[in-house]
C-alpha cells in the first residue's frame, strides 16, 4: 500500500516537554527530574481536561518527539490535506497534539460527518451519559457519509446507547466486587488487573468498562495515594506473579508515570509478568515513539494485548506501531470484540486476523460483546459466534484463529466456546468433523495404549492391535 514517508531530520527535533496545559490556559511545564518526579501530581490526562480539547482547526505551533520516519497513510493523508491543511507534519504526528484535538461533541463532528438522526440525538439528550472522544487520526479512517460504516459504528455515539435490554449491567463483570484496592481487582490467585487510567484517546461505544470511562466510579480513584495501596497489596501477596496493568489505556500516561508503574512492579521479585492493555496503535499509533519503546524495553518479561475490531484499522501508522513494539521485544496478541454489522462475518475476520499477524501480533481473544447497558444493538447471538468459529477453523493459518470467549457474568472469568467437532462414535472410533463439515474416524479405544508404553516391547509381527 502507498504512503507517505515524512523526512525531518532529526537533529532538528525540539526538547522534549509537556504541553498539556498550553491550550486548557494552563502554563507548560517541563518534565520533572527523575529524582523528584511524582507519577501522579505532574502534567496529568484527566477526562476533563481531554473533553475541553475540541473544536475547530487549531494554529499552533506542537511539541513532538522522534517523527523522522513517521508513516502516513495514503486515506489519512488526503483527509489532512482535506481538513487539516496547516497542520505540520510534526504536529499531526505528535500524540499529544492527537489527543488535545480530539473531536469530543456534535459540533466538531459535523465538520467531517453528515450525522444520521440516531447520532445526532445521542448529543441532544444523552451525550452527559457517556463521553465521546475520537483522535483526528481516528476520525481520518472514519466514512462521513456512511452511517453504517464499520468504524463509525464503532466511535460515533447513537441514541441506541439509551436502550437497555434485560441482563444488561454497568458492571457485567463484577469487577468492582473483586477490587482489593482502589484500582486492583484480584480475581484469579496469580494474577491481578491494575486499572491505571480512566480515559482513552477514542471511546468505544461497547466498552466493558464505560463505568470508568464515565465517572461511575470516581475519576479521583486514579491518584498516587490509590496506586501505592495498590502496590503496596501486590507487593504483599506473593502468590501474583501477573499483573495486567489496563484502564481506560494505559499508554496515555506519559511515559515518565508509565514507567513509574512498570519499575515499582518489575522491582516486586514474585511478579514475573508484566502485561498492558492498549487500543493505542489502532487509535492513536503516534504514541508508540521510539522514547517509549525504549523505555518499554527495559521491564521485560512484558506483552501487550492490542484491541484491533475490523481490517480498515490496519494502516500503514498501525503496521509501523506494531513493528516497533515487536522490535522491542513485546510479544503481541490482539483481543477483538464480536461486534453486529461491523465484523459479524467470517471473511471480516479472516482478513483482520491475517492482517494482524502481518504485523506480527498474534490474534488472541474474540469476545462475545459484554452486556453493558446499552450495548444490544452490538451484540449477536452466541450460535452466530460460533458459526464464525467454524468458518475460521482450519480455513486459514492456526495462528489466525483466536479462542473464542464470554467473559462470564458476574464475574465467572472467560468461558471458551467451541464449534461441536466430536460428532459421536462408531465403535472404537470417536467421529470427528472437519472444517469442511466431512466426518473422519479416530481411533481411541479408552485405555488402548496406556499397558503397551509401559509393559513390554510390541511384537512388530503382532496385529498392531490392542486388547
Ligand atoms: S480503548 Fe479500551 S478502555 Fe478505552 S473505550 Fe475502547 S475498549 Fe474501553
Amino acid at each position: 500500500m502507498a504512503h507517505v514517508v515524512l523526512s525531518i531530520p532529526k537533529k532538528n527535533k525540539p526538547p522534549h516537554r509537556e504541553t498539556w496545559g498550553s491550550q486548557g490556559g494552563e502554563s507548560e511545564s517541563q518534565i520533572p527530574d527523575a529524582s523528584d518526579f511524582d507519577p501522579l501530581s505532574g502534567p496529568s490526562f484527566s477526562r476533563s481536561r481531554l473533553l475541553r480539547f475540541s473544536g475547530p482547526e487549531p494554529d499552533e505551533t506542537s511539541d513532538f518527539g522522534d517523527i523522522s520516519d513517521a508513516i502516513v497513510g495514503p486515506l489519512t493523508n488526503s483527509f489532512r490535506q482535506r481538513f487539516y491543511s496547516r497542520i505540520t507534519d510534526a504536529q499531526w504526528n505528535d500524540w499529544r497534539w492527537q489527543i488535545k484535538n480530539a473531536i469530543t461533541d456534535a459540533r466538531a463532528l459535523e465538520r467531517f460527518v453528515r450525522l444520521s438522526p440516531a447520532e445526532r440525538l445521542f448529543f441532544q439528550q444523552f451525550v452527559h451519559k457517556r463521553p465521546v472522544s475520537i483522535t483526528p487520526y481516528y476520525m481520518s479512517l472514519i466514512d462521513g457519509d456512511n452511517q453504517t460504516q464499520a468504524l463509525r459504528r464503532c466511535v460515533v455515539p447513537t441514541s441506541w446507547e439509551s436502550v437497555l435490554a434485560p441482563g444488561e449491567a454497568v458492571d457485567p463483570l463484577g469487577e468492582e466486587a473483586d477490587m482489593v484496592a482502589p484500582g486492583l481487582v484480584h480475581r484469579y490467585p496469580d494474577r491481578v488487573l491494575l486499572l491505571a487510567t480512566n480515559a482513552c484517546s477514542t471511546y468505544c461505544r461497547y466498552c466493558t468498562r464505560h463505568r470508568v470511562l464515565s465517572g461511575v466510579h470516581q475519576e479521583s480513584r486514579y491518584n498516587k495515594r490509590n496506586l501505592e495501596k495498590a502496590l503496596t497489596y501486590i507487593r504483599k501477596h506473593k502468590a501474583i506473579r501477573d499483573v495486567l496493568i489496563s484502564g481506560g489505556d494505559p499508554l496515555l500516561l506519559s511515559d515518565e508515570r508509565l514507567e513509574y508503574i512498570v519499575r515499582e512492579l518489575r522491582r516486586i521479585d514474585h511478579v514475573e509478568l508484566i502485561r498492558i492493555g492498549t487500543k493505542v496503535p489502532a487509535v492513536l499509533p503516534q504514541r508508540v515513539t521510539d522514547d517509549l519503546v525504549k523505555m518499554l524495553r527495559r521491564y521485560h518479561p512484558l506483552f501487550m494485548s492490542l484491541h484491533f475490531i475490523h481490517p480498515d484499522e490496519l494502516t500503514p501508522e498501525a503496521g509501523q506501531a506494531c513493528g516497533r513494539l515487536s522490535d522491542a521485544g513485546i510479544p503481541l496478541g490482539s483481543q477483538t470484540v464480536l461486534l453486529q454489522g461491523i465484523n459479524d462475518d467470517a471473511a471480516i475476520l479472516k482478513s483482520l486476523f491475517q492482517g494482524l499477524l502481518r504485523f506480527r501480533v498474534r490474534p488472541y481473544y474474540l469476545y462475545q460483546c459484554d452486556p453493558i447497558p446499552g450495548s444490544a444493538h452490538f451484540r449477536t447471538s452466541v450460535s452466530r459466534g460460533l458459526d464464525i468459529m467454524q468458518g475460521l477453523r482450519g480455513h486459514t493459518t492456526g495462528y489466525a484463529v483466536p479462542t473464542y470467549v464470554i467473559d462470564a457474568p458476574g464475574g465467572g472469568g472467560k468461558i471458551a466456546l467451541y464449534p461441536e467437532s466430536v460428532v459421536g462414535r462408531n465403535g472404537d472410533d470417536l467421529l470427528l468433523r472437519n472444517y469442511e463439515g466431512k466426518v473422519f474416524a479416530y481411533p481411541d479405544r479408552d485405555g488402548c495404549l496406556a499397558p503397551r508404553l509401559s509393559g513390554p516391547v510390541p511384537d512388530p509381527g503382532g496385529n498392531g492391535r490392542c486388547g
